[in-house]
């Protein structure tokens, strides 16, 4: 974990003051070597251009300065860049910050992940021919096993992150039971699809029947199962909040959150444009993003964003759940014996 110590205040500060993005994503690059079925990345390559290290590292600058405190690092697959590490070392100095990776690439770039603060290797399921079905690449399975075994031999803060679809629900509690007995922690995606939007930032989450989750009864076991497994072990983390949500999203359809898109976080694409969340539009450039946030035009955008319903990615849940300074302390609360864990760790590395 990177310069902890140094780094802490500053977050503390940032997540103490109010009415900023705690939260970002920034999709790197839409390269990607993987061909999930879930996905519209890979299958859309033609807008390949990136910014500079240089220019990632100013953006960077411009998060930190706006208040956002966790930076989660994407694509696309963030590790084909070739600068990774040097990006990767600035923005731990700076945030909370958690690589993902389809387990293809976390050995090759290990070096880089040591300054991570968290690495998340995608995986779907144990069972390996689903695994590389689902990634749509033989041995994907294979890969991403070894890298968890291989980041967690080398110290690094890894863990599994699952992407719940109608294709692994019902075996999710003994993925996660497997691997919270291995000590990796499990953090979770939820299976959704992006209604097509003129000029969305970033097409991402393909619509499949396949992987639509139907079985809402099973969803809401699933939740009600996860809260009692967060008794006994920690090492999940997903709080008990965001599963209530899910849990009253799948009973009855109804949204015990309301959007915080462009409020309490915002998403960054590999051109450096600013959306709320990938499914809208770009609504400025990261270079010019402080000169804007308070303005009115922002404003109406927040207002409107909060009254969308247009998805339920379990990361905007997250965030929209957790985007004001009681809430924030409420993730401490929850997630209090992981965060003791963490520490622990630290220490002792
Ligand atoms: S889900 Fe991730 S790993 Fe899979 S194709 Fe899309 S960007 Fe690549
Ligand atoms: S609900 Fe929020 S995150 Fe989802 S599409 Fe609407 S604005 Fe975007």
């Amino acid at each position: 974990m990177a310069q902890l110590p140094s780094k802490s205040l500053s977050l503390l500060k940032r997540f103490l003051t109010p009415n900023k993005p705690y939260h970002a994503q920034w999709l790197l690059t839409r390269r990607c070597n993987y061909r999930c079925r879930s996905c519209d990345v890979w299958r859309e390559q033609e807008d390949l251009k990136e910014l500079s290290t240089d220019q990632v590292k100013l953006g960077l600058d411009i998060l930190r300065k706006l208040g956002v405190a966790e930076l989660v690092l994407s694509g696309g697959n963030p590790l084909l860049r070739d600068d990774i590490d040097e990006i990767i070392e600035y923005a731990s100095r700076f945030f909370i910050t958690t690589v993902y990776d389809n387990g293809s690439m976390a050995v090759r770039k290990i070096d880089a992940l040591r300054n991570a603060d968290f690495v998340a290797i995608s995986l779907d399921t144990l069972d390996e021919k689903k695994n590389d079905y689902m990634k749509g690449v033989p041995g994907a399975w294979r890969k991403a096993m070894q890298a968890i075994q291989t980041l967690q031999e080398e110290g690094i803060f890894v863990g599994v992150s699952p992407t719940i679809s109608r294709l692994n629900m019902h075996e999710i509690i003994d993925f996660t039971t497997y691997f919270i007995h291995h000590g990796i922690p499990v953090w979770y995606c939820l299976y959704w699809y992006d209604c097509p939007i003129k000029n969305q930032l970033f097409t991402i989450g393909k619509k499949s029947n396949e992987l639509e989750i139907t079985d809402r009864k099973a969803m809401v076991d699933i939740c009600d199962k996860l809260v009692e497994l967060k008794r006994e072990h920690p090492r999940i983390f997903i709080t008990n909040k965001t599963l209530s949500a899910l849990r009253h999203f799948f009973l009855n359809g109804q949204r015990t959150w309301k959007c915080t898109a462009l409020q309490g976080f915002l998403m960054v694409d590999h051109l450096g444009r600013v959306a709320g969340c990938h499914l809208r539009k770009p609504v400025v450039s990261l270079f010019e993003l402080l000169d804007v946030w308070d303005s009115p035009r922002f404003e109406r955008l927040r207002k409107e964003y909060s009254e969308c319903t247009r998805c339920a990615y379990l990361c905007y849940i997250f965030y929209s759940l957790y985007s004001t300074i009681p809430t924030n302390m409420g993730i401490i609360r929850d997630q209090r014996k992981n965060i003791e864990w963490l520490l622990t760790e630290v220490v002792r590395t």
